[in-house]
């Protein structure tokens, strides 16, 4: 368990200070894995992975539903802490909780629907079996800590493997926190273990141990880069999950008033720090002033302030140097709406939507993971495709508009992964997640997420005499 304390000052070698974002005070230290300890931790797991597959799938199933069960008791212990290493509002961390619970429970109910199959050839018999991989490594950012190891940890261990997950720097506690409830609820000791720690050090050793079979990362594009690069020397599988650009486009034939109303909360929710934030708010000319006119009082409406409020919005940023990385996407003296944020401790920057910018300015063009967004006008369809398009991202969007053809189009020539017509929602685990172009490769949640921690091997028996 980490221990807590409240001095500050620079991490000692071999362990991480985890601060409250509101408050820059130190939290908990946690001490970080050595190359050596993921070297052990991957033979324990190995060892436990055989025991885990050898188990009848109803039992493991069982098992599961027991964790999900666990964890639903201890929603509001996870939510408060992710509200104390992360920042996240109350609401939001509750949710994310009641996610990961989610997460296990609709895993578990594919452990025993994990079939294969028996096609049609001369001469016998041929099967496909969907076998585990082994050993998966989850290598996870801050931004959501609970629910994107949860997309990777619960079909990986429902699909019959053992699981190391590697959180990030600043938010381990709720990873830790729930590796000790699967061990509450019987899971086997080993199959899923929890290995804080720097990326460059333990996060690297698990990408290049030989033992690991998949490595699922999430966080930034550069990182992700480097790691598929690094999967390749033993042809390890990956899923990665990248950044995001992601463009809002309202169309001049849209319910105006809804689209203002919601264009705040889908780039201003956990401070920006999401990956599918909608920041390219791209406007047709003949709405865009009737539509900036709308979204100041919005952007004004959102409460920014303790995230254990019941009643805030948006709370900070995950720590000062983001803070630092957030500010300098804003130009001084831009054209902006900009929303309040509390003074004093804490690493708080203010909702901000830039409203003069060039497309090519870096607040346009670049992922800020922060509250910040930019509108540009558009002329007509085509148009807002082109500039929908126009980046090396493509994860998420929204488009707003009562014509259906148009959205049918718009949503087919829209490149990313995850589209919402006349609404924000792109996350639900039941249905697929994922990035076109550079916002990832693979996907996660939905009905295929068994399949991607499973192999497929086909068998042929010959019936001949
Ligand atoms: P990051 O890339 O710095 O870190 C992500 C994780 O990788 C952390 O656990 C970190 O310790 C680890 N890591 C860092 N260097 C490593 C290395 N050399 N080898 C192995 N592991 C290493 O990203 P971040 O700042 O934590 O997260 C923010 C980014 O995550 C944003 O770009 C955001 O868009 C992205 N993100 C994507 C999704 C998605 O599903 N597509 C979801 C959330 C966040």
């Amino acid at each position: 368990m980490p221990r807590h304390h409240h001095t500050t000052g620079a991490d000692a070698p071999g362990e991480h200070r985890v601060l409250d974002p509101a408050t820059g005070e130190s939290v908990a230290t946690v001490p970080a894995t050595t190359p050596g300890q993921v070297g052990e931790a991957v033979r324990c797991a190995a060892g436990a992975q055989r025991g885990w597959v050898d188990a009848a799938p109803a039992d493991r199933a069982r098992l599961l539903r027991r964790y999900a069960c666990l964890v639903d008791e201890h929603i509001e212990e996870l939510a408060r802490l992710e509200v104390r290493e992360a920042g996240h509002t109350i609401g939001n961390a509750r949710w994310e909780a009641s996610n990961a619970r989610d997460l296990l429970d609709y895993a578990a109910g594919g452990v025993e629907r994990l079939a294969g199959a028996q096609i049609p050839v001369a001469g016998g018999v041929d099967i496909t079996f969907l076998e585990p991989l082994g050993v998966v490594g989850v290598i996870a950012p801050w931004n959501f800590p609970m629910p994107i190891a949860s997309w990777a940890v619960a079909p990986a261990l429902a699909a019959g493997n053992a699981v190391l997950l590697k959180p990030a720097e600043a938010t381990p506690l709720t990873a830790l926190r729930l590796a000790e409830l699967a061990l509450e609820a019987g899971l086997p000791e080993h199959l899923f273990q929890v290995l804080p720690g720097a990326g460059p050090v333990t996060g690297d050793a698990l990408v290049t141990h030989p033992g690991v079979a998949k490595i699922v990362f999430t966080g930034s594009a550069a990182v992700g880069k480097s790691v598929m690069a690094k999967c390749a020397a033993t042809v390890k599988r990956v899923t990665l999950e990248l950044g995001g650009k992601s463009p809002n486009i309202v169309f001049a034939d849209a319910d105006i008033e809804r689209a203002a109303a919601t264009a705040p909360m889908s780039f201003l929710d956990n401070a920006g720090q999401d990956c599918c934030a909608r920041t390219r708010i791209l406007v047709q000319r003949d709405v865009h002033d009737r539509f900036l006119d709308l979204l100041a009082p919005a952007v004004a409406a959102v409460t920014v302030g303790d995230p254990a409020d019941e009643g805030t919005d948006m709370g900070p940023l995950i720590s000062a140097a983001h803070l630092e990385r957030v500010r300098s996407y804003v130009p001084s003296g831009a054209d902006a709406i900009l929303g309040s944020a509390p003074e004093g401790p804490g690493f708080w920057y203010p909702p901000t939507v830039l409203t003069g910018l060039g497309p090519d300015a870096p607040a346009a063009v670049e992922e800020v993971f922060g509250p910040v967004a930019v509108v540009i006008p558009f002329e007509d369809e085509q148009d807002a495709v082109r500039l929908a398009n126009a980046t090396p991202y493509g994860l998420s969007g929204s488009l707003w508009t009562r014509d259906t053809g148009r959205a049918l189009r718009v949503s087919r020539a829209v490149a990313a992964g995850n589209l919402s017509v006349n609404s924000h929602a792109s996350v639900r685990y039941s249905t697929p997640f994922g990035g076109y172009k550079q916002s990832g490769l693979g996907r996660e949640l939905g009905p295929g997420a068994l399949a991607a921690f499973s192999e497929t091997k086909n068998v042929f028996i010959s019936s001949e005499e």
